[in-house]
């Protein structure tokens, strides 16, 4: 904590300061600007990618232009109660409307005003807890092209970004009102930058192998898929200045990350039909109950490993996804023309494989849930020529964090408000419930955009507020 005396040490104060150039980030620095505030974005990689690049960039949004251009009827309402289902009731309700709510809203912004190409996907068909057609992308792109994206919508906008600036500390005042920060430059070089409000867009803490070990033991020993830069930087600053932390336990594990590559399985393999076979050539699972707590009863089977299993049908439709065209061009998946022939490649009991496509395609033919408790309508379990992947579960992506508001400014323990910090994405508390069965697909994003958006207008109508009360602290301020 440091001293309103001690604010003379700054060297330069901004009215915003965003940390972290992943989706949060950009599109808060996006929002200021747009409600008239320029921002100072900070990110400590010298190529931001983060959590976001590593991402298929896909994002769910309710009640979005695009879903209307094509007929689907959904709004906020509906994604909040798909929420609150998935989440056993137990999402923050608060965050959770600000979601609902704000993630259609911010979509059409982010296409209209700053011209992202982002559109319905409507190869993702309403499953695992989302009701209906929502989850938008760049068709044919991922993070990785979405970041750099991002970043020249900065530079269009004329935001100032510093590259190789990691944040290592906040100054603030014993009631928890944010007057700076230190960051680190990679020679090792310590700065004092003064702020007028912080925005805490740094990710979560998947990275840090102590915080994944406290807060969600089950996972220690799990393989870990996020980005390296994901380590709690936001919880552990922010807590430090009174921020409340919650849902500390929740995060995405993910049961399909192919052995050896790598690469995500993308879910709309299993929403075609796909199955999940352990090393016996048991189906052990109801692959659409849950994207991410699947990650559990795939952990559990023997071997360390088990094999999707789809066909060339289902790999066609899913070869729009840059993960999808990656497997093919590695030609990652073993193929074979019969379920023998696939059961001797992948080294399973062909009987066994035999009898749980069966019955599979029984329950289908019949109507029924299937011995695993899957219910099979349009999809279709798979057919000649058939594909293997072999997959391992990982941990991706943490949803706990910073408590925030509808309008992602921190919390204190006891429901106040600090005053002038905010969090979003990664670094706060997500609407996936306390641990692990909670996430809907595409969520990780909707929660970066929207909370960004959030965070980016509430800071901006903070310093314009005060600027109307007190007089000018910092140098760049801008109205547009
Ligand atoms: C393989 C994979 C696939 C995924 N696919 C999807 C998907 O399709 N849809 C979806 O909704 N979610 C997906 N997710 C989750 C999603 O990517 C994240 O929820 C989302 O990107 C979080 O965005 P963010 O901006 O909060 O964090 P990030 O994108 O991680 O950005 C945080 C940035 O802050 C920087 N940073 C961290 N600490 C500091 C510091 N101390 N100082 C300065 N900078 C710092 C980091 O370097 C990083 O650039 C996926 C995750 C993984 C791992």
């Amino acid at each position: 904590m440091i001293s309103l005396a001690d604010r003379g040490t700054f060297e330069f104060t901004v009215p915003i300061l965003i940390v972290g150039g992943g989706a949060c980030g950009c599109v808060a620095a996006l929002a200021a600007k747009d409600a008239g505030v320029a921002p100072l974005l900070i990110e400590q990689d010298a190529r931001p990618m983060g959590t976001t690049g590593m991402s298929q960039g896909l994002f769910c949004a309710a009640g979005t232009k695009a879903q209307a251009a094509l007929g689907i009827d959904d709004d906020g309402e509906t994604l909040f109660a798909d929420i609150m289902a998935k989440t056993r009731g137990l999402a923050d309700p608060v965050v959770a409307r600000a979601i609902a709510f704000g993630s259609g809203p911010t979509a059409d912004w982010l296409i209209e005003t700053h011209g992202l190409p982002w559109t319905l996907d409507t190869g993702f068909r309403p499953a695992y807890g989302h009701s209906r057609f929502r989850v938008h992308g760049w068709y044919g792109h991922e993070g990785a092209d979405m970041v750099p994206l991002l970043h020249q919508k900065l530079a269009e906008a004329d935001i100032d970004v510093l590259l190789g600036a990691r944040l290592t500390d906040i100054f603030a005042d014993s009631d928890g009102r944010v007057r700076g920060v230190e960051i680190m430059r990679p020679d090792g070089a310590i700065e004092h930058i003064g702020c007028e409000t912080l925005i805490l867009a740094s990710g979560g803490f998947a990275a840090d192998a102590a915080m994944v070990a406290r807060f969600m033991p089950e996972m220690a020993q799990a393989r870990q898929n996020g980005h390296e830069g994901s380590r709690g930087t936001a919880v552990r600053l922010g807590a430090a200045v009174g921020g409340a932390l919650a849902d500390m336990g929740a995060y995405q594990g993910y049961a399909m990350l192919t052995e050896p590559q790598g690469i995500s399985v993308p879910p709309g393999v299993i929403v075609e039909g796909g199955l999940i076979v352990n090393i016996d050539g048991q189906r052990f699972t109801d692959e659409t109950a849950d994207i991410a707590g699947m990650v559990h009863p795939v952990m559990a089977q023997p071997g360390g490993h088990c094999w999707v299993i789809f066909d060339a049908g289902i790999e066609a439709r899913n070869a729009y996804v840059p993960d999808t065209r990656a497997l093919i061009d590695l030609r990652a998946a073993k193929c074979a023309d019969s379920i023998g022939d696939l059961a001797a490649l992948i080294d399973v009991d062909p009987a066994t494989l035999g009898a749980a496509l069966a019955e599979a395609h029984a329950a289908r033919r019949e109507g029924r849930v299937d011995a695993q408790g899957r219910a099979w309508s349009d999809d279709t379990p798979p057919v000649a020529p058939f594909r293997a992947l072999k997959v391992v579960g990982a941990i991706y992506h943490t949803q706990g964090g910073l408590q925030i508001d509808g309008e992602a400014r921190v919390l204190r323990t006891d429901g106040r408000a600090l005053p002038n910090l905010f969090a979003g994405g990664g670094a706060a508390r997500g609407v996936s419930g306390p641990s692990y069965w909670g996430y809907l697909p595409a969520m990780g994003l909707c929660t970066a955009v929207t909370l960004g958006r959030l965070a980016g207008e509430t800071a901006a109508k903070h310093v314009l507020d005060m600027r109307s009360i007190l007089p000018l602290q910092s140098e760049v301020v801008v109205a547009t």
